[in-house]
């Protein structure tokens, strides 16, 4: 049978170590019954989650769903509450061609279940095993899908949305009588045989799909996810240190790849399918580390191997790479951050793998701190020059830059919104001086009146008004879809001291 067990824990402190000892009321985790996975033992832990909200409901506390707490801000956090911890219920299921609707255009072959502990790692490990793989996840791959698609997690697939783009239906438990399976009316893919058997209700509506898509825990507790795959292909990564020339300005402003000479084969006015460039004036003057990707057919010599200590994945997490320097030396100056960057950023020559190769585990280290602000991409050197100029005033701080890249993604609150969006992430040490001048690049760019959106999973400078700057009617729509379909008690349940600081839920039993 699945079961909850109740740690009675009263300090939570996140995976990164940058939101610490928040007073909790204890700590449940949730494990499926013993045996192999199915439908009946999904909709048994269901029915746990359920039990759970109503004991939650009769003591009135808090209660939210964490993934692997990966987040530097305080989105998974629950101050007062119960945390619920999802990492053991992991089971993976590949929905049957049979269960997908007669009028689902697409492939109907690559489609799969995963329960809400599945870390986009073991994912990609499960469906690359059986020729398929998403088409984009972010840096590193230890956050659970569920968790990753709850705050719109990106990675740098240029063409492509944030991670959440491949779910196209997920199990959604807001209280302690409903179980709902949902999946948006304009593209429905499964033909409610599989929430059926999970004891869920189909429910086909496209607001209240994408205002829980990236719904940050306040929905109630997402139990599963569906996801889209395509079939397997091989990514091909190269990176080197290039002078920072008008060709890769326009590359980075959205005005194509023509006239810059990406690291890498010739693609004569083609694609890169994934692209990022760190340009820190402030470490390397007049020169950009370029990663482009190319997207090469699949090998079926190819070994699925991974290696999980890999630290030079393309997508890598620049806060992973400037906390070396922690244990390179503690004076933290621009020569060693230059250093560390230059190591961490060695030249890639045609380094081949499956996606899940490409991107890898990254172990997270305490002491790092990242923050990523999403912009037009018409306005991403705009938004890096005035982080230049605000690390610049606030001093030598171990801070570095670097732009991302992808398009307008599905959810509400989905943070990349813009039709073709530059994430400028900053990483570095979470230090009192790192903090400061994130805080002075963050609060630059949003008086220089640049439009923007601010990461939910990242270190922010979030407030009720820059949120409603950000998302404006998506907002008043997803907090009415929330409203809608909460009861007075799961608003309480469901909400959290970041979100009602900013305005979205309510302190008020
Ligand atoms: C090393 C590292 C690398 C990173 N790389 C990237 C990157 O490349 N791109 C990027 O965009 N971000 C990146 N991030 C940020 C990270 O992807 C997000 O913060 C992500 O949300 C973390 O997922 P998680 O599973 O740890 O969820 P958590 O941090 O535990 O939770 C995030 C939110 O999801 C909610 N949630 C979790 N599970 C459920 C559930 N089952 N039901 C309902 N709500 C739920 C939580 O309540 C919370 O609001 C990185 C973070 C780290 C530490």
């Amino acid at each position: 049978m699945a079961r909850t067990i109740f740690h009675d824990e009263q300090r939570w402190t996140n995976w990164h170590l940058s939101v610490r000892d928040v007073p909790i009321a204890g700590r449940f985790e949730i494990l499926n019954g013993s045996g192999a996975a199915s439908l009946a033992g999904m909709k048994e832990t269901a029915a746990e989650i359920q039990k759970l909200i109503g004991r939650a409901i009769a003591e009135r506390r808090r209660l939210r769903a964490q993934g692997a707490a990966w987040s530097f801000s305080e989105a998974p956090a629950v101050p007062g509450g119960w945390c619920l911890a999802t990492g053991y219920a992991n089971w993976i299921f590949p929905l049957p061609e049979t269960h997908v609707v007669a009028e689902f255009a697409g492939d109907r072959t690559g489609f799969f279940l995963a329960q809400m502990g599945v870390a986009v790692g073991a994912f990609n490990r499960f469906v690359e095993a059986r020729g398929r793989s998403l088409r984009t996840s972010g840096a590193s791959n230890g956050q659970t899908f569920a968790g990753a698609m709850s705050t719109g997690t990106h990675g740098s697939a240029v063409d492509l949305p944030a991670i959440q783009s491949q779910i196209v239906g997920f199990q959604l438990i807001p209280s302690p009588d409903l179980n709902l399976w949902i999946e948006p009316a304009s593209r429905p893919v499964t033909d409610g045989r599989m929430a059926d058997a999970m004891g869920a209700t189909v429910v086909r509506d496209d607001r209240l799909f994408a205002a829980a898509l990236v719904g940050l825990g306040a929905f109630g507790v997402v139990h599963s996810v569906l996801i889209e795959t395509r079939p397997i292909f091989l990514l091909e990564s190269w990176r080197q240190r290039i002078p920072f020339s008008d060709g890769v300005r326009r590359a980075m402003t959205g005005g194509g790849f023509d006239s810059v000479d990406l690291p890498g084969p010739d693609v004569a006015g083609g694609r890169p399918y994934f692209f990022q460039s760190v340009v820190n004036s402030h470490i390397d003057k007049g020169f950009a580390y370029v990663t482009a990707g190319y997207e090469r057919p699949w090998d079926p010599g190819h070994a699925l191997s991974y290696d999980l200590t890999n630290k030079r994945a393309p997508g890598y997490n620049l806060g992973v790479v400037v906390a070396n320097i922690l244990d390179a030396a503690p004076g933290l100056t621009p020569p060693i951050t230059k250093l560390v960057l230059q190591d961490q950023l060695k030249p890639m020559l045609g380094k081949t793998g499956s996606w899940g190769q490409s991107f890898n585990f990254t172990t997270p280290r305490a002491g790092t701190a990242g923050a990523s602000i999403a912009v037009p991409v018409e306005r991403s050197l705009e938004a890096l020059d005035i982080a230049q100029r605000a690390l610049a005033r606030t001093g030598k701080a171990p801070l570095a830059f670097a732009c991302r890249y992808g398009v307008k993604s599905p959810g509400l609150l989905a943070f990349v919104r813009h039709p073709r969006t530059c994430i400028l992430d900053l990483d570095g040490l979470n230090s009192d001086r790192a903090r400061a001048a994130m805080r002075a690049v963050l609060l630059d760019i949003r008086a220089a009146g640049i439009p923007n959106a601010e990461h939910w999973g990242k270190m922010n400078e979030l407030t009720a008004a820059s949120v409603r700057d950000s998302y404006g009617a998506d907002l008043e729509s997803w907090i009415a879809a929330r409203t809608e379909l909460l009861g007075r008690e799961t608003e309480y349940v469901f909400g959290s001291a970041f979100l009602d600081r900013l305005g979205m839920t309510n302190p008020n039993w």
